[in-house]
């Protein structure tokens, strides 16, 4: 039986009429850059994320960098980020010119270990980066207290977390400024490039993304900063405008596989997620653990279950991080985590047998390997 790791076809087959009726609207009206679209899709996410402002941009990697900007992070500041995460998290620090300081990851929930970070902290240190991995946010209010206490921002990478919840508090609204990502993986994924960045309060903030996004003119022609051209196309605004209206009942699709697959696991040798009582996990990814990750990997494709390594390598291993500035702490969580986890299909469309299915072979797979050397 094949089972692929998500299956984007078989989610348009149920929003096809949507999806299209909303792309011919904008087709007929020929407002490309920054319409109607855009405009609703900010309101409307803005208020799903109990946020006051949210700015629509290119991608989750342009949100990234549009609020490492806004929040005031300069050529040579340090920011904290944990090095497991998707390269972007770093790549964009790198790229407004600051230096990333990798820091160690919680074992049990694969999230930024708050007390790595205040280790971390020297004068130059500007900004936290909180990745809300696989979706399930970080330990944000012992993050929310460092940050105060040194007078840091906290960004929230929340590219995997559109929707999840740390006690009560939906994720991007917590921290300085958050950051999601359209890609089209992601919970609520566009069928393109998008991302969008949003803030609880504070408008001038949210005004100086506004501004950063195009080009850093107000009014038009006149620069006041040097920004970019990020902007969130009205052909994906249009789409995740539908998607947005479904992603409550998918986020409920995914949740209810996690807990399945948990059921089939308990009791056995394979690591399951541990979703914490005071969070909202929405599941992006459902991320198993074994030693014999490898050799299950092998003994999927086989099978032709789909499955993915998020990630392989630790962003401090990485080659072009390389040069940076050597650490006094181990990074042996991450480094670990990296060996050993693998997401399995959880997308809200996966038929039961699938799952089921998929269970079994995993489940006897790691049992088989029970005892022996990784
Ligand atoms: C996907 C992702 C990004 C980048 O988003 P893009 O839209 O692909 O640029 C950033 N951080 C994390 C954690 C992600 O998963």
């Amino acid at each position: 039986m094949n089972v692929p790791l998500l299956d984007l076809k078989a989610q348009y087959a149920t929003i096809k009429d949507e999806v299209n009726a909303a792309v011919q609207g904008v087709l007929d009206k020929t407002q490309f850059i920054l319409g109607p679209e855009v405009k609703a899709l900010e309101a409307e996410v803005a208020e799903y994320s109990q946020c006051r402002h949210a700015i629509g941009c290119a991608s989750g990697t342009d949100a990234l960098i549009l609020a490492l900007r806004a929040v005031g992070v300069e050529p040579g500041d340090e920011v904290i980020l944990p090095t497991f995460t998707f390269f972007a998290t770093a790549g964009t620090v790198h790229n407004v010119g600051a230096v990333p300081v990798f820091v160690d990851i919680d074992r049990a929930t694969y999230n930024m270990d708050p007390a790595a970070v205040e280790k971390a902290i020297t004068p130059k240190t500007r900004a936290v980066i909180a990745v809300h991995l696989y979706g399930q946010c970080a330990e944000t209010d012992e993050l929310l207290k460092i940050c105060a206490r040194h007078k840091l921002a906290l960004i929230e990478d929340a590219a995997q977390s559109i929707g999840s919840e740390y006690k009560g508090k939906r994720a991007g609204s917590i921290g300085t400024i958050g950051c999601f990502s359209f890609f089209p993986s992601k919970n609520l994924g566009g069928m393109g490039d998008g991302g969008m960045v949003v803030v609880r309060e504070d408008e001038a903030l949210a005004d100086r993304v506004r501004l950063l996004r195009s080009h850093g003119a107000k009014p038009k022609y006149y620069h006041k900063i040097v920004g970019y051209n990020s902007r969130l196309d009205e052909l994906q605004a249009a789409i995740l405008r539908v998607k947005l209206r479904h992603l409550d009942a998918w986020t409920a699709g995914r949740q209810k596989n996690a807990a399945r697959y948990d059921e089939l696991f308990k009791g056995s040798e394979v690591g399951t997620p541990l979703a914490l009582p005071h969070m909202r996990h929405i599941y992006n990814q459902y991320v198993i653990r074994t030693p014999h990750r490898d050799a299950l990997i092998a003994a999927l494709k086989a099978e032709g279950i789909g499955h993915e390594v998020y990630y392989p390598l630790c962003l401090h291993q990485q080659e072009c991080f390389a040069n940076l500035p050597s650490r006094s702490w181990t990074l042996a969580e991450s480094e670990a985590a990296a060996r050993e986890v693998l997401a399995l299909p959880v997308y809200p469309e996966l038929p039961a047998a699938s799952l089921e299915h998929v269970a079994k072979f995993v489940k006897e797979f790691v049992t088989s390997k029970a005892g022996s050397p990784a």
